[in-house]
């Protein structure tokens, strides 16, 4: 018998049940070339959620969560929600109470330039000559975006705010030894980004990174500070393997990195705990200029799903031929309207297609 493999599918709002149209198409491709026991079931969350059933995130959806071994979500929101008090709109009101109630700590975005594709990036030329191929790893609950106190002090006598950071070492440790992981899989070099000459949290971040590293001998660690980071990745980006980084910092570099790859159609996203579960979705929202118009990029709905089976079922090889196949497509010249220099675009139906004949191509 089979082992069988669950996921939770929440296409949600916007352009989410469009690209994630297209990557049923792989999912069916795998499950019957590589006779894989692959259980997709549909749920509601955001919008629609909020329209169907009155909340952002039902229960039925989240114990369907539950009850699976990943989650492959849509995107969430729109203007029809954006009006809504802050705690019930679709982001607020349904990824973060999904992201608390499994834990999920680490945010790993990829961001992948194929040196034949460096137009698309903003940077020179001569600075991507070789592409690049980023693994962001993000500490994504603690430090200053959840340490308390964190409020604005009004009285008769004084008028502040205050933000707080705190890392505790075990969630130092943690996430550090999901970056040492990954870059196992990959390059196998780990550069972590701090301020550790001015904060008190980067020095504790520096000093257990390095006490981790220890047991990974194959790994090459090195650290920068956070302002040279940002500089060295606009000059260099190819330099880089796996960049591990606090929360705040990673917010700023994972969105650097993004960017530098053209369009934010083409960025994945995973949020994972220590159980390899995972919540993986499209780094960028539910596009709702386009919905609908069948001209959403769906590659990155597609390497999200790539990210789910390499690290929540470990099948490293399939997600590695997802990834080969959506680069030789682009490499073929097909391109989605965002990554269209000229009014020459196929559809969001025609790239699933090709992204799909690409992958049959590569079996
Ligand atoms: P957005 O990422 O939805 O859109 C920004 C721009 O990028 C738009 O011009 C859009 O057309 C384009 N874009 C995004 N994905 C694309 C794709 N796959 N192909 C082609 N172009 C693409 O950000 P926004 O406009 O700030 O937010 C729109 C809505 O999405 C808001 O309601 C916001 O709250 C929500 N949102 C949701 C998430 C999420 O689901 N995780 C994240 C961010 C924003």
């Amino acid at each position: 018998m089979h082992k069988k493999y669950k996921i939770a599918v929440l296409p949600g709002d916007g352009i989410g049940p469009e690209v994630m149209q297209e990557t049923y198409k792989i999912i069916n491709i795998i499950k019957k070339k590589f006779c894989i026991n692959i259980q997709t079931l549909e749920y509601d969350i955001g919008g629609i959620a909020i329209d169907k059933h009155g909340t952002a995130l039902p229960e039925k959806t989240l114990i369907g969560c539950k009850n699976s071994d990943a989650i492959l979500l849509g995107s969430v929101g729109g203007p029809k929600w954006d009006i809504l008090p802050s705690e019930k709109r679709p982001e607020i009101a349904s990824l973060l109470p999904i992201r608390k109630y499994f834990n999920l700590f680490a945010n790993l975005r990829l961001a992948i330039l194929h040196k034949k594709l460096n137009y698309l990036s903003p940077l020179k030329k001569k600075n991507i000559q070789d592409g690049f191929n980023i693994l962001c790893v993000r500490e994504l609950t603690g430090g200053i975006y959840f340490s308390k106190p964190s409020e604005e002090v009004k009285n008769k006598k004084v008028h502040y705010a205050i933000d707080t950071s705190i890392y505790h070492k075990y969630e130092i440790q943690r996430i550090a030894k999901i970056a040492f992981d990954e870059a196992l899989k990959r390059k196998c070099k780990v550069t972590s980004i701090d301020k550790a000459n001015v904060l008190y949290t980067s020095k504790l971040w520096r000093k257990t990174i390095d006490e981790v590293s220890k047991n990974y001998p194959k790994v090459h660690l090195s650290h920068l500070y956070f302002d040279n980071a940002i500089m060295q990745i606009i000059k260099n980006p190819n330099q880089f393997d796996v960049i591990l980084c606090p929360n705040l910092i990673g917010d700023v570099i994972s969105d650097e990195c993004g960017i530098l790859t053209g369009s934010i159609g083409m960025l994945p996203s995973a949020s994972i705990n220590t159980k390899n579960f995972g919540l993986y979705e499209p780094a960028g929202g539910a596009a709702p200029d386009i919905q609908g118009k069948n001209i959403a990029n769906p590659i990155a709905q597609i390497l999200s799903f790539s990210m789910l089976i390499n690290h929540s079922f470990k099948m490293t090889n399939i997600s590695n031929l997802i990834n080969i196949a959506i680069q030789k497509t682009l490499l073929k010249g097909f391109k989605t309207y965002d990554i269209s220099n000229d009014k020459n675009f196929i559809t969001t139906e025609q790239m699933g297609n090709e992204i799909v004949k690409s992958f049959i191509e590569e079996l």
